[in-house]
């Protein structure tokens, strides 16, 4: 592994679809529904850190309505899997317009103490066989980091100013209005 690949290859086993909760940017929400015209309301779900493990209750993407918190994530069955997930070939039915954490999974970032671009490896703690047999260029992963980091800077800005309403009869569906509005405007 180096700067410019990193040897990886996907063996489709299917458990990164099956046995993780993929958390969207509302840019991969809105990527979606326009690719594939489905409607959010029916592949999103509002889950209480009850209900996901692995995300930090302090996390900035929380969506806070009175003392309950939510957050944003493609809906799932505990056994099937993301509802994306093609029941029958076990392949995502929308691979090319996926979300962002998809693409980059099981990839992490190699940064230096400054923040210099060091290059990727795979994550050691994600349940991914990470099968070593094949090679993956790096460049268009740096790409898809980068760009979804601004979408997560911009996600917590939604996120924030949805805090900040005080309507009492919230609900964490209506962040969808919001961020539809932002993109609208
Ligand atoms: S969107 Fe596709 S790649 Fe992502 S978890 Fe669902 S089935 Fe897998
Ligand atoms: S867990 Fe790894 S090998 Fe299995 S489908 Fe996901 S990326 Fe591919």
């Amino acid at each position: 592994m180096g700067l410019h690949q990193v040897n990886f290859k996907c063996h489709h086993c299917d458990h990164c679809c099956r046995d993780v909760v993929c958390l969207p940017t509302p840019w991969d929400v809105l990527r979606i529904a326009m690719n594939t015209g489905q409607d959010p309301h029916d592949f999103l779900e509002w889950l209480t850190p009850e209900e996901i493990q692995g995300v930090d209750k302090g996390d900035a993407t929380w969506l806070k309505i009175g003392g309950e918190k939510y957050i944003m994530a493609l809906r799932r069955d505990e056994k099937l899997g993301c509802h994306f997930l093609n029941r029958k070939t076990r392949f995502c039915s929308i691979y090319d317009h996926r979300p962002n954490l998809c693409r980059l999974y099981p990839f992490r970032l190699l940064e230096g103490r400054d923040g210099t671009y060091k290059g990727f490896s795979l994550h050691k703690n994600v349940g991914c066989p990470r099968n070593r047999d094949s090679v993956y260029d790096t460049a268009p992963l740096y790409d898809l980091y980068l760009n979804d980091q601004m979408h997560q800077a911009d996600y917590v800005k939604l996120v924030n100013a949805f805090n900040r309403q005080r309507r009492a009869d919230r609900k964490p569906e209506d962040f969808l209005d919001l961020f539809i509005e932002v993109v609208k405007a």
